[in-house]
């Protein structure tokens, strides 16, 4: 069945088409600066027809959709000839609060519970809800699932995701712990799981997303147990431009030196922290970090090895949750392109008896068992596919 998976943000909106019977990619795009000017970038991906990118006016996400259809329909080249190919389309929702634990079948009821903890994810959720309602305006006939990024780490235990402040915050307003990259999660550690010939029901794995967001989790017998992020994306590890972990008594202080409020300081928290805060404002991205740091730049060490060990903690703490570990992948953009984080993590576990496998690790985006064979737990890269595992799950609630 031919699903389209739709990424709706406040300004873009990332779409792939994708055939679940054998996984493969049809076509993909992201339409771009919604309600401001606009752009769509196409790739029949089939056809191998490259990138072909349109400056148009785009002035909201049923226009935006709109374009993505005609785009797909196009008699050069289009992938489909009529949306009657189109079996379903698979929204990706950020925050699904406590209210969703899998994925759906939109309904007007679904529609309402997701503006329901929309309070919880006020720049996200809105907009994921857009693209539902831009998508059902122009295929009404067409089902549409809701596949949730906190959905998967719905099976934490209270003792990990409730925060240590007065009960009533968690009664009245719902404040706890989520996670969020749970489809990723859930993707890695059942494929994982499977490429070993085992069922993730049998293993301890812990999964780093380690992205420009990144994230860990536990996943003890294929359910998760802990996860790095919390209310929201900014708990946790070091990020690209994140702070992840520290002190909330910051908050204040920053504020208080800066002159600035709350506001302004989760602001500086989310967008210029993170190794790029940490490197002094050079980059969040890892190429570049690695590049100052082989010229011998030391706030770009500083900044990467900070992030290592963050990610070696939270390896550690989740090793104690679960009572050992059996397995342990890297994914996302650093976790499955970047050996030489990778082996900066990989110092730490030799406590756990690993030892890199430094040949192996010299992969880029490829599934790789990157410990050595003596190792007692093995350690793989295992490429992420949000995008695939959306389409699956859609398939899974629709056919
Ligand atoms: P997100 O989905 O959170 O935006 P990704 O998972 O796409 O992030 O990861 C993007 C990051 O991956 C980039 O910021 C960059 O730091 C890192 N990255 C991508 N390719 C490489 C590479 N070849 N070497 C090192 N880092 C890379």
């Amino acid at each position: 069945m031919n699903i389209l998976v739709i990424n709706c943000g406040s300004s873009s909106l990332k779409f792939q088409v994708i055939d679940t019977d054998n996984g493969n990619v049809l076509a993909k795009g992201l339409c771009e600066r919604i309600g401001i000017d606009g752009a769509i970038t196409y790739e029949n991906v089939r056809d191998k027809g490259g990138k072909v990118k349109q400056e148009t006016q785009i002035e909201d996400h049923k226009k935006a959709i709109s374009l993505v259809l005609d785009a797909l329909t196009d008699p050069r080249g289009g992938v489909i000839r009529s949306l009657k190919e189109i079996g379903a389309v698979g929204h990706r929702i950020v925050h699904g609060g406590e209210k969703f634990t899998k994925s759906v079948v939109i309904t007007d009821e679904v529609i309402a519970a997701i503006r329901e903890v929309s309070d919880l994810a006020p720049l996200h959720n809105p907009a994921n809800l857009t693209g539902i309602q831009a998508c059902q305006a122009l295929m009404p006939d067409t089902p549409m699932v809701a596949v949730f990024d906190t959905a998967f780490h719905q099976t934490m235990p209270p003792k990990a995701y409730m925060y240590a402040i007065p009960l009533h915050y968690y009664e009245d307003y719902k404040i706890r712990r989520y996670g969020f990259h749970g489809t990723s999660h859930a993707f890695v550690s059942r494929e994982v799981a499977k490429y070993i010939g085992k069922d993730a029901s049998e293993l301890k794995t812990i999964v780093c997303h380690l992205g420009n967001g990144a994230s860990v989790s536990a996943v003890q017998y294929g359910k998760c147990v802990d996860t790095s992020m919390g209310l929201t994306p900014l708990e946790g590890l070091i990020m690209g431009t994140r702070s992840g972990d520290l002190d909330p008594a910051v908050v204040d202080y920053i504020a208080s030196k800066e002159n600035t409020d709350a506001a302004g300081v989760l602001q500086i928290l989310n967008k210029k922290s993170g190794v790029e805060g940490l490197s002094g404002g050079l980059s969040s991205d890892f190429r570049d970090l690695w590049k100052a740091r082989n010229n011998g730049d030391k706030k770009a060490e500083l900044a990467l090895d900070a992030w290592a060990y963050r990610v070696a903690k939270y390896i550690g703490a989740y090793t104690a949750a679960m009572n050992g570990v059996d397995v342990i992948a890297f994914t996302a953009g650093v976790g499955e392109n970047d050996s030489a984080s990778r082996a900066l993590v990989m110092q730490y576990l030799g406590y756990l008896g690993i030892t890199l496998d430094e040949e192996a690790n010299n992969v880029r985006g490829d599934i790789a068992e990157i410990s050595t064979k003596d190792s007692k737990v093995r350690v793989f890269v295992f490429p992420t596919n949000e995008e695939l595992a959306i389409a699956q799950e859609t398939y899974e609630l629709v056919k």
